[in-house]
């Protein structure tokens, strides 16, 4: 065996608590080497008494490695555990004391993995109304210009390319006045991009974190907002920028002024003062003059900002906060964060922006999830570029579930696009089919799914700012069937629980066939993509009785639990599969 490739950590997305009576163990080999684990438990107090063993499933592999898991359910609450890992010619103990032949029962109390006591606080519990959320990003200036009275002076003409600097009169009443576009998508749940008072057009330089831009509107209309979205039973989500701040932040403006004398001095990293922008004498976000970046281990300024986290859940009765550069501010400022958000509003949804690895933040004292530009971009290169083959693209996606716990991937905010990046469309060279491959399987797959505005139509965009263009509201320029197919896939994940809460297993049918199974109580749906030039010829192994091609509408013949389908070119299928009608 190789030995080297084989890993396990406690306390980690190795073994973590899903839930309080729940523990997730997870153990990582060379591809193809391990044969067998079996994990051996028990509590250490009363080790003979208590132990168990159970063999551990294999789950699945990534570009390097197979993983098998475990789900256990320790007595006690304490759970003390090793594995037998069984090669093709050996078989060999691991502990934390690495590999035996033998292994003692006194050896076990001092070198058995541990996870030493379930204390229900620190049990990472995700909000339950995101498993059921389709989200819905919205960056208002360009959504819609509901408000012509409110427009910043000279504004461009409504669908013009948009520059770096330019400004369409789009707000918060624009936004009021589509709610019912958005419920007749489907969604139920937004997320704007930041809407507090600042110059530029994406906001993402806040000078006054307490009060809505005047060119978006005020504290009332964002009230409107929330109170019209949750009739309708969207939920909101706002972005808040904590990593640095607009330049005209009152703070900065006084440490301007007055240097070390003013009580701000430490809200921010300044190098040298007086304050010059050439050379930056003051740390920024991605040396952008404009965003003095925050101290946030300054016990003012966290105290501040706090409290903006507070009131705005207070205030405008938001259900979450969307945070930017979460990745560059300190994890104690987060863990105050998260224990202020949630005895503010115990379900609110924590989504950091983290483009990589995030686990250090998603453990459970800080974020409920990220926004996960890991799915992005492995869905990009699959369905997108189409330069990895199907193999590697469930690699990846098991890469991607392999380095968090369950109870993240079940909320992960799994998007296509977004303000930051180039539309899907435009990635994909215009290619429609492409985008609607890559958003069944968004809409279809573990974690919560949020849709950038306009991809529905098929609004196409480059990077920065040319993904920020106008929402385009002429309904003749909308491609109606990418819409109706959005539509569809909502409606379909609203209405069937497993595409919602069921547990994801690939299954290996045929090449350029992505398949898997979601399963939930007595239901099962099947996907299957075909991302290939050709018809392809399936025959799907069941074990039920029932079969219904849920986008067709139509019941499937079963015959001896072999149903036979067809899928044309760039065609997805969806099956309900169960045991009764
Ligand atoms: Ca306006």
């Amino acid at each position: 065996m190789n030995l080297q490739a084989i890993y396990h950590l406690p306390k980690s997305n190795y073994c973590y608590a899903y839930d309080k009576d729940t523990i997730h163990i997870r153990l990582r080999g060379a591809k193809r080497d391990i044969k067998k684990v079996v994990l051996i438990y028990g509590d250490k107090y009363i080790w003979e008494e208590s132990k168990k063993e159970v063999s551990m499933s294999f789950n699945c592999s990534d570009e390097k490695y197979d993983y098998f898991k475990a789900s256990i359910i320790p007595i006690n609450k304490r759970l003390t555990y090793y594995f037998m890992i069984e090669g093709e010619k050996e078989s060999l103990y691991y502990t934390e004391m690495g590999f035996s032949e033998e292994l003692k029962s006194e050896d076990i109390y001092k070198y058995g993995f541990n996870y030493p006591y379930i204390n229900e606080i620190d049990v990472h519990k995700v909000p339950e109304w995101v498993k059921d959320a389709v989200f819905y990003q919205i960056f208002p200036e360009r959504f819609y210009n509901g408000d012509k009275t409110n427009d910043p002076e000279n504004v461009k003409l409504w669908g013009e390319l948009p520059k770096r600097d330019s400004f369409f009169g789009g707000d918060i009443k624009g936004i009021i006045k589509k709610l019912d576009y958005l419920t007749e998508l489907g969604v139920n749940a937004i997320y704007t991009t930041p809407i507090f008072e600042s110059p530029s057009n994406h906001k993402y330089d806040t000078t006054n974190y307490k009060k809505i831009d005047p060119h978006f509107g005020d504290l009332e209309t964002v009230k409107i907002l929330v109170r019209l979205c949750h009739e309708r039973g969207i939920k909101v989500i706002f972005d808040a920028v904590f990593n640095h701040s607009g330049y005209t932040f009152f703070a900065f403006q006084d440490v301007i002024k007055k240097g070390k004398d003013s009580p701000y001095y430490d809200w921010f990293h300044i190098k040298e003062w007086p304050i010059t922008v050439e050379p930056l004498s003051y740390e920024t976000f991605a040396f952008a003059k404009s965003m003095p970046k925050l101290n946030t281990a300054n016990p003012k300024l966290k105290e501040y900002l706090l409290d903006v986290a507070k009131y705005w859940i207070e205030e405008a009765n938001i259900d979450g906060w969307r945070l930017d550069v979460a990745n560059e501010i300190d994890h104690h400022f987060w863990r105050e964060f998260r224990q202020v958000v949630k005895k503010t509003r115990s379900d609110a949804y924590i989504v950091g922006e983290v483009w990589h690895n995030s686990l250090p933040w998603l453990m459970g004292d800080q974020f409920d999830a990220i926004m996960n530009y890991p799915f992005t971009n492995i869905c990009i290169k699959y369905f997108a570029q189409e330069n990895i083959d199907e193999k590697r693209f469930r690699e990846g996606i098991n890469r991607i579930i392999m380095s968090n716990t369950q109870q993240v991937n079940e909320v992960m905010l799994n998007l296509l696009d977004s303000h930051d990046t180039f539309r899907f469309l435009t990635k994909s060279k215009g290619d429609v089919n492409k985008l609607k491959l890559a958003s069944a399987f968004q809409l279809t797959y573990t974690g919560t799914p949020c849709i950038y505005y306009g991809t529905e139509i098929g609004m196409e965009g480059e990077d920065d700012p040319d993904c920020r263009r106008c929402m385009e509201w002429d309904k003749d320029k909308w491609n109606m069937d990418l819409l109706s197919h959005y539509k569809t896939l909502i409606y379909i994940r609203n209405k069937y629980t497993p595409l919602r809460r069921g547990s994801f297993k690939w299954i290996e049918i045929k090449k350029d066939i992505i398949s898997f199974v979601r399963e939930y109580k007595d239901e099962q749906v099947y996907v299957l993509i075909n991302h290939n030039n050709n018809k392809k010829n399936i025959k799907l192994n069941l074990d039920k009785k029932y079969c219904l091609d849920i986008i067709k509408g139509n019941s499937i013949q079963i015959n001896d639990g072999i149903v036979n389908i067809t899928i044309l070119p760039y065609q997805y299928k969806i099956f309900l599969v169960k045991d009764y009608i």
